[in-house]
């Protein structure tokens, strides 16, 4: 029988890359996406409906709005915190902190499934024990797969396939699956096209540059098709 999955989906890069992975393992996918109130909600929402709609992929977007004022002070989901420009160093990754954000994607996701018959649900998180965000790192996919497994009377899963890899290795990936990179939003910067200078903007383009994959993001003026100009 087909495994049935749920995609925590924000139309970036890594999740969208994981929506057609799954479907190419030949998964029942369904996506998820939430607006916690995100800066750049309006560019990364639509982004995640014209792929959803691309594929023929059910697609929800819950409200979670009314969490922001859980969240405190940082770039994201404040106005009043800038969203920091240049590379990520320590203390500008932590301004781009959503505390606790993956575990509360995953607990929504999990609703679904349990209520829906689905089997797991899949979410992008990369970089192995190297990332500084603790909701990506393999220790906290494993802690909740374990909890999937007992959080309903039929036992679930968290999938996160590419825990273990690098950006460029999704990048990779995508471009194996046919994935429409361009049509994905990274930047945390909430403008009409990708900044191209904020960490995210800069991860997204070292990722292509690492991969050797031309990267044709519409970036802000004088960032067109930077390479391995970051
Ligand atoms: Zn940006």
């Amino acid at each position: 029988m087909r495994q049935s999955t749920i995609v925590v989906f924000s139309g970036g890069l890594d999740s969208t890359t994981l929506l057609y992975d799954r479907r190419a393992a030949g998964d029942e996918v369904r996506a998820l996406s939430v607006d916690y109130g995100q800066r750049h909600r309006t560019a990364e929402l639509a982004a995640a409906r014209g792929i959803a709609e691309r594929l023929g992929v059910e697609h929800r977007v819950l409200d979670l709005r009314g969490l922001v004022g859980f969240f405190g002070p940082n770039s994201l989901t404040d106005a009043t915190v800038a969203v920091p420009d240049g590379a990520y160093a320590p203390d500008t990754m932590a301004l781009t902190v959503v505390p606790n954000r993956n575990m509360i994607l995953l607990a929504v996701g999990l609703a679904w499934a349990a209520s829906s018959g689905a089997d797991a649900v899949a979410f992008g998180a990369h970089g192995g024990a190297y990332t500084p965000y603790p909701d990506c790192q393999p220790a906290f996919a494993a802690a909740m797969h374990a909890a999937a497994r007992v959080c309903d009377a039929r036992p679930l899963a968290v999938l996160a396939p590419f825990v273990a890899w690098s950006k460029a290795d999704i990048v990779r990936r995508a471009v194996a699956l046919g994935v429409p990179l361009a049509g994905t939003w990274s930047c945390y910067a909430g403008g009409a096209v990708h900044c191209g200078r904020c960490g995210t903007c800069r991860d997204r383009r070292a990722a292509f540059a690492a991969a050797g994959v031309p990267d044709t993001t519409a970036y802000a003026a004088g960032l067109q098709n930077p390479g391995a100009a970051v």
